[in-house]
């Protein structure tokens, strides 16, 4: 594999930054990846060379930003391999568009009584919006349970689907296990049973390829702003036969063919679910952020972070008294941890103050919490940029914090 990293650190110049005099260490990429400067270039461009309103005015401007906001559309498609860009609409998060099918799928197809299949591990943005459309509508969430070792428990679908399921939401990348799901086979049992299923793809999109169409995803959301673009913006993708049944999710202008105080007709798919003026220039430098990821490759980027994911899980495993949460054969580079007799918070807050910046927390998915019996879990999560040095401090530093813990 040719994966230069000196050449990607580069590109992130943050990278280089020294906190509390200390090298930044930036172990905190499930959260939120930093920015690289073709991302940067492209905001400043946008807005030096072409910045206008799309979609609208007939003049250079909005032209130009119209069709570099039209193509970075084209590219998200391709770079999930959706069958067409009118499957793909913006958003401004992976949260938004669970919400936006909640709304409008859960308008259209739920029914008191109706259930919905959610898994244990599934960050809150997963599960919130279930909740308050099933008490919207009378219907009920049925929970898919993990195992110990932080995997779903898939052979329980076929038992928990009946004539009343009508969606399963699953993630594809826990954010806290780091557990892979095997999405393909959660699909096929559902569409078996004629369940579609929607598909949290917020951790996955960024750390290995994902081919919607060979998934069979009904639909599958992410966002911007962990995989290197900008904050602001977010996917949902939806197959076309549902998108085309399913209702507006807000009203407003874009969303609209014609406008009388009697009656509205609404735009076609994906516009009818684009009210307002979307996010023009996060839209547009995402597309920098897309063109990066694919140019060194996701198989690429999985390989070397799986490399730093099992060098680290070496290194944490020797410390004594250290648990480790999400022990599945199938992880992306996420390590949950506790140390025995030391609270996460201070565990995370002793670690910043040598440079490391990491999560502690229950990083919103509390059922999950709940199932440990844990408050929370300290989190160190890679990028493409991160390094075995990295692991290094990280280690150096977890030894000193342990020491003055203890
Ligand atoms: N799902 C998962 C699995 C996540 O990790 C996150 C972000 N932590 C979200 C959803 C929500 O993403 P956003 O805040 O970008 O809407």
């Amino acid at each position: 594999m040719h994966f230069d990293i000196d050449k990607i650190r580069n590109y992130f110049p943050v990278l280089r930054l020294e906190i509390y005099n200390k090298p930044l260490v930036y172990l905190d990429n499930a959260a939120s990846t930093q920015k690289p400067l073709q991302v940067l270039m492209a905001y400043e461009k946008i807005h030096n060379d072409y910045y206008g309103n799309i979609h609208r005015a007939a003049h250079y401007m909005a032209d130009r930003a119209t069709s570099d906001f039209e193509a970075v559309r084209k590219k998200a498609g391709n770079f999930i391999n959706a069958s067409s860009e009118k499957e793909i609409i913006f958003t401004k998060g992976t949260t938004e568009s669970i919400n936006l099918v909640a709304s409008s799928f859960g308008e259209q197809f739920i029914r008191p009584g109706d259930e919905i299949i959610v898994t244990e591990m599934e960050h809150h943005s997963n599960i919130v919006p279930w909740q308050l459309l099933t008490i919207r509508k009378g219907a009920k969430i049925i929970k898919l349970p993990i195992s110990d070792i932080g995997e779903l428990q898939t052979g329980l679908i076929p038992e928990l689907i009946n004539a009343k399921t009508k969606l399963i939401a699953v993630t594809h990348v826990s954010n806290v296990l780091g557990t892979i799901n095997p999405v393909k086979q959660i699909i096929e049992t559902a569409h078996a049973r004629g369940v579609p299923v929607f598909v949290d793809g917020a951790q996955a999109v960024q750390h290995l390829p994902v081919d919607v169409q060979d998934l069979d995803a009904d639909f599958y959301a992410f966002s911007a702003h962990k995989m290197y673009g900008p904050n602001g913006v977010g996917v949902l993708y939806g197959k076309e036969k549902w998108l085309e049944q399913m209702p507006p999710y807000q009203g407003g202008g874009e969303m609209i063919s014609e406008v009388t105080f009697e009656k509205t007709t609404f735009s076609e798919i994906p516009f009818k679910f684009e009210a307002g003026t979307p996010n023009i220039t996060g839209v547009i430098s995402f597309g920098a952020a897309i063109d990066l990821l694919t140019e060194i490759g996701l198989a690429n980027i999985a390989e070397w972070e799986n490399s730093l994911l099992l060098y680290a899980t070496e290194m944490l495993k020797s410390i004594k008294g250290l648990n480790i949460y999400g022990e599945s054969g199938k992880k992306s580079g996420v390590i949950s941890f506790n140390i025995k007799e030391i609270h996460p918070y201070d565990l995370g807050m002793l670690l910043d103050k040598s440079g490391i910046a990491l999560r502690s927390g229950h990083h919103c998915a509390d059922p999950l919490m709940k199932y440990y019996n844990i408050p929370g879990t300290v989190r160190v999560s890679f990028g493409l940029y991160n390094t075995r040095e990295e692991i290094d401090r990280l280690m150096a530093a977890l030894a000193r914090a342990v020491e003055m813990l203890k």
